[in-house]
């Protein structure tokens, strides 16, 4: 196992990859921008150090400085978190040819998945469903790309291969539009990835977004933990999470996890990850694979009891994966709120100092957060700041003892998003189940 791990990565998910460090007896390296050295893990980790100033690409997104910090720390591996240098196959591969292990895939592995054009034909060869489409790039011939269309059957949506963050997209309703919407897309993708490469798919008209955690050790053992449902999102951005995604059929469902495992055996895949797919009329369509951990881990780890960092650093430290597919017992059901520090009426981020804060508690009850009171959140980095999550054996006991769990929930000083997630919990679709992706964002007017 690693003597030392540095945790690249700041706030919540620092804080939970430090704990899961901690209990596997493994010393911590926190890093830091300038404004964030009063960060809860930096207070506890065993050493830290401050990369640089405060914008990303001066401190978290600084390659340079992050392995001079595992250097002079003689830390030995990093974790990622999610967000940040996560899915950078070249950060993966410069922490390789330094010496030191990257928490994670290979670098290969990560441009595999992180190509969507090429990730779509590896998980078409390992079984898993994708959604119909141009099966590759498409040609410069205007001809051929109206035909694909045609047998596609409109809508369609041109895609980025290198797309992400839910931008490089663009739905096209009839053949008029279709040529004028690939050259408009490979511009931007051009300009946005530096790479104009676009494919093209079905449009799926009301979809859920369901996807499906995985685990493997990359010597030719996987396994899945089950999915979760994360259809209520604004902007592409997730807003509440739930496990197991309600009302799918068990036939469905088991297809579509071993196809997952499988898939995992073939790329020979390491870590945690994660297999992102829309669903509709009872079918899975598989969109892409994030090779990280998921903000929204914790509501598989209520359901499983797998703790999924320290399986996630186990595997990686080279150790056979130690749980079997017959080991994992999906049991209950949780939920997860992300809590935002962020205006409820404009939307727009609210950082500032917290006056007070005060965690809910309770049977089932779990936060996920950096806060404290007299933290300061800085406007530099992404807004989450807490998530809040409830375990019950049934969906509408973890629903109600979510409603509790809120009220409880107290963050003076700032802004947040509490009052829309209050609503949302008691919003009557939702709490029947199986809400699409459109739902939130109709419901808010936007
Ligand atoms: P990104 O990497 O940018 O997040 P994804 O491929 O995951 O891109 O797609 C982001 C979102 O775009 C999906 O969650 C879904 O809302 C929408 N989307 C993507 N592909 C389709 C499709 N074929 N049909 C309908 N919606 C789609």
């Amino acid at each position: 196992m690693f003597d030392k791990v540095l945790i690249a990565n700041r706030g919540e998910i620092a804080l939970r990859i430090l704990r899961a460090c901690k209990e596997m007896g493994i010393a911590t390296v926190a890093v830091h921008s300038l404004v964030d050295r009063n960060l809860k893990h930096v207070r506890l980790a065993d050493e830290s150090v401050c990369i640089g100033p405060n914008p990303s690409p001066q401190s978290y997104l600084n390659i340079p400085a992050l392995i001079s910090a595992m250097e002079i720390t003689d830390a030995v591996a990093v974790h990622p978190g999610y967000g940040f240098l996560a899915e950078n196959a070249d950060f993966a591969e410069q922490v390789q040819k330094s010496g030191f292990t990257f928490i994670g895939p290979d670098p290969d592995v990560i441009r595999l998945m992180g190509d969507k054009v090429s990730a779509i034909a590896a998980m078409k060869k390992a079984g898993v469903p994708t959604v119909p489409g141009s099966d590759g790039p498409l040609p410069d011939n205007s001809e051929r790309c109206l035909e694909i269309a045609q047998n596609i059957g409109y809508p369609v949506i041109i895609k980025a291969a290198a797309g992400g963050g839910g931008r490089g997209m663009r739905v096209v309703e009839s053949p008029e539009n279709l040529v004028n919407a690939i050259a408009v897309t490979k511009s931007e993708a051009q300009a946005a990835f530096g790479d104009g490469t676009v494919y093209m798919e079905k449009f799926l008209q009301n979809p859920r977004h369901v996807e499906i955690q995985v685990m493997s050790d990359g010597q030719g053992n996987a396994i899945h933990l089950g999915d979760r449902d994360c259809s209520l999102q604004r902007r592409h951005q997730k807003v509440l999470e739930e496990a197991p995604a309600p009302g799918i059929p068990d036939a469905v469902r088991k297809q579509v996890l071993d196809s997952c495992v499988q898939a995992c055996i073939d790329i020979g895949y390491r870590g945690a990850g994660t297999f992102e797919f829309l669903y509709e009329n009872e079918r899975f369509y598989f969109i892409e694979m994030n090779t990280r951990i998921q903000v929204e881990h914790p509501v598989t780890e209520m359901v499983t009891g797998v703790d999924l960092i320290k399986e996630q650093i186990r595997v990686c430290a080279g150790e056979k994966l130690s749980l079997k597919q017959e080991d994992i017992v999906i049991r209950g059901h949780a939920f997860e709120c992300r809590i935002n520090a962020e205006d409820p009426q404009t939307l727009f981020p609210s950082p500032g100092k917290v006056n007070n804060f005060h965690m809910p508690g309770g049977l089932g009850v779990r936060v996920d957060s950096h806060l404290y009171s007299g933290y300061s959140v800085p406007p530099n980095y992404d807004s989450m700041i807490a998530k809040v999550i409830t375990y019950a054996e049934d969906r509408d006991t973890a629903l109600a003892r979510m409603r509790v769990a809120l009220s409880e929930l107290v963050i003076d000083g700032i802004k947040t998003n509490i009052p829309l997630q209050e609503e949302l919990v008691r919003d009557e679709a939702f709490t029947k189940g199986g809400v699409n992706i459109h739902y939130l964002e109709k419901k808010l007017g936007l």
